[in-house]
């Protein structure tokens, strides 16, 4: 029997209204109790004295699909050695390359792994975004419902939900992945996540028309993007959006290196819209933006936020966002061991919003462990340097290049 008890914590669970100190024992790569004083025997101790354990974080918006996309980064660098135990594949494939998204994103991690999937045969993130250069992405031909259905039966393990980006051909108001996604998530009973923000040769369904589509449950990323996004130019929240959040609509961050600003954060917060769920949308273009999930939610807290709600944001809600709170997002007797240990450190910090923006912070969540299935490791660099960063706005200049049919500048 392997077995781990962890003591001196700071139990801290805010759905369930847990924060008190306590211990936890980790058998078999389940949870097999909590309380504040366990059983000792057969059991390596490791004494988390000073840091809060919490249930394992979830970041709703990666892009992991490294074999195929090279905008994405590895899931396990983005996933445990960042702290994050789960990590959803935010529709970096479609249903053509989904079975090796699955074998070799997937199944070759230690870190947890879902996908929201493009319904479109092909999909692919690059960082010339190929599939919009070479116009498939709005292309009716890319889309076959009965063969996204066979994916989906093959792969309802790993699939969650999908990723609809709202791109029509220019001067055209029907958006061929997202027709396709409302009719499969509805058969399917699963969410959407859609992209709000702009996308290099496409044109994008106006916010408005698209937020009425949405159903309770689907989920906007991006939802603090500046320009393209939930806010009018006066700074008010949309009237579409309004009645989205009304019906139950969630909104995620989805940071990303373009599409959040710390000056639309603080407008939406302002006005009492605050995110659902915190993510990063990490890829090669924001590493060094982003950093991790733990700087994304440092920045929410200096953003006004408590504690507890960034963690809920990270755990409980995340996990009910993508239909797996049965099994994640609260520390539960009998649940997989999926646990993060974190230290809420006083630091002085200026963090960037990838848009020009700063945020002073004088305090930073840093990562300091994390348990996976019962697999415990330390995490000492604080925090992880994601080793993949390139020049941003080379490549994103790059990518933009004959972009001129969308008479906008640079994202
Ligand atoms: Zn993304």
């Amino acid at each position: 029997m392997t077995a781990t008890l962890f003591i001196n914590a700071h139990l801290f669970d805010p759905a369930q209204g847990l924060d008190e100190l306590g211990q936890v024992r980790v058998e078999e790569g389940k949870i097999a109790a909590i309380g504040p004083q366990l059983p000792v025997e057969g059991a390596d101790v490791v004494d988390l004295r000073g840091q809060l354990l919490t249930p394992g974080w979830i970041d709703i918006h990666t892009h992991v699909f490294t074999a195929v996309g090279d905008f994405c980064l590895p899931a396990d660098e983005v996933g445990i050695q960042s702290g994050v135990t789960t990590v959803v594949d935010a529709g970096t494939s479609g249903t053509l390359t989904f079975p090796a998204f699955r074998e070799t994103a997937a199944q070759t991690a230690q870190t947890r792994v879902y996908a929201l999937i493009d319904p479109s045969l092909l999909y692919i993130a690059t960082s010339d975004f190929i599939a919009h250069r070479l116009g498939f992405a709005v292309d009716p031909k890319n889309q076959d419902l009965d063969r996204a259905r066979a994916v989906i039966e093959a792969h309802r393990q790993v699939i969650v939900g999908f990723k609809a980006r709202p791109t029509v051909k220019l001067g055209e108001i029907e958006s061929p992945t997202l027709t396709s996604a409302l009719i499969l998530a509805e058969e399917y009973q699963l969410p959407i996540m859609i992209h709000l923000g702009r996308f290099p040769m496409d044109g994008v369904l106006d916010p408005s028309d698209l937020l009425d589509r949405l159903r309770p449950g689907d989920i906007v990323t991006h939802t603090y993007q500046p320009r393209f996004g939930l806010f009018d130019a006066e700074g008010s929240l949309l009237p579409a959006a309004r009645r989205a959040l009304e019906r139950g609509v969630l909104l995620d961050v989805g940071h990303s290196g373009s599409d959040f600003s710390f000056n639309t954060a603080r407008l939406g917060l302002d006005q009492g819209i605050r995110p659902h769920t915190i993510s990063t949308d990490l890829n090669i273009f924001n590493t060094e933006i982003v950093v991790d999930l733990a700087t994304t939610m440092s920045k929410f807290l200096a953003l006004g936020m408590t504690l507890a709600e960034v963690i809920q944001a990270v755990t409980a809600t995340a996990a009910r966002a993508i239909q797996k709170s049965d099994q994640l997002g609260s520390l539960q007797v009998g649940q997989e061991a999926d646990l993060t240990m974190a230290e809420l450190v006083e630091e002085e910090a200026e963090l960037t919003d990838g848009r020009g923006g700063t945020l002073s912070v004088n305090q930073m969540l840093k990562v300091r462990g994390v348990c996976r299935a019962g697999q415990f490791r330390k995490i000492d660099h604080t925090p992880y340097a994601l080793p993949h960063s390139k020049s941003d706005l080379e490549i994103r200049q790059l990518a933009w290049v004959g972009a001129e049919h969308v008479n906008e500048e640079i994202p």
